[in-house]
């Protein structure tokens, strides 16, 4: 799930330990979404994609991170994955009337809090065939968080993190959502660094109180590059949770949630 807004209390560094839970918590991540991979296909709604991951995080012990996530001015989240379909761009809301239609493409995001830690991570998939523009976005998307993941080494600050990922997409011809923004995983969901797919002008940066942190062992979070094949201009429908674009044009969405050591950084969310 993605960040809008921000806390300022600074990154939470993370003794090995605590690394070694959240990988723990990103591996449920992905046994869910290895369930509903498995599933996509015509015909089946998101609301059983929803159950299916629900399923697998309490199995292991787990709570979904989502399921009743509060934020302000709306109501919780009454789901444990956000579904987003086509030009929705994240924080679709899993329904029994939402039904996958060959041609589709996907956005599956979910967490699971594992002995107080939280692990996140989405994928966009194709329902069926799609046309190779189509196939083209999801694999820059996801080629995306992976430059991302490169970037993430000492002594890069998050924002360098946050140029490479926009660089990458800007030179495939996309561009990525402002407003909703990788972030900070630990205890909580969304805690500092927050780390957006780009980054503003020193002037601007300074304006919305936007940090570059030098990375630090320890520090772990969830890159999420929101990719749009328009214009990176995004609304939210009445259900006060789903964002999509305004031009109606497609988007992806890939996540890993990561750890910053010495060498390369540890994705947490693989199997
Ligand atoms: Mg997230």
């Amino acid at each position: 799930m993605s960040q809008n807004g921000r806390d300022d209390r600074g990154p939470h560094i993370k003794s090995a330990e605590e690394v070694a839970i959240m990988r723990e918590a990103g591996r449920i991540v992905a046994r869910a979404h290895e369930a509903m991979r498995e599933m996509i296909q015509p015909g089946v709604t998101t609301a059983q994609l929803d159950a299916v991951a629900e399923t697998v995080i309490r199995d292991h012990g787990a709570i979904p991170a989502f399921l009743n996530y509060p934020k302000k001015d709306s109501p919780n989240f009454p789901a444990s994955i956000t579904a987003s379909i086509n030009n929705e761009l994240v924080h679709g809301i899993p329904s029994k009337n939402r039904v996958l239609q060959e041609g589709d493409i996907i956005s599956l995001d979910t967490g699971a809090i594992y002995q107080g830690f939280v692990g996140d991570a989405a994928y966009t998939y194709p329902v069926g065939d799609v046309p190779p523009a189509v196939q083209r976005l999801l694999k820059v998307t996801e080629e995306a968080l992976y430059v991302g993941i490169e970037a993430s080494v000492l002594p890069n600050h998050t924002k360098d993190v946050c140029l490479a990922i926009h660089r990458f997409v800007a030179e495939h011809g996309y561009d990525v959502a402002r407003e909703y923004t990788g972030h900070g995983v630990g205890r909580r969901m969304h805690e500092e660094p927050q780390v957006p797919n780009w980054w503003p002008s020193r002037r601007m940066a300074r304006k919305m109180k936007w940090v570059s942190y030098p990375l630090q062992v320890g520090m772990t979070y969830a890159l999420e590059p929101m990719v749009i094949a328009g214009r990176a201009e995004t609304d939210e429908l009445d259900d006060k949770w789903t964002v999509v674009t305004k031009d109606g044009s497609l988007c992806a969405h890939f996540e890993h949630t990561i750890a910053i050591t010495e060498g390369e950084p540890v994705i947490l969310t693989l199997p």
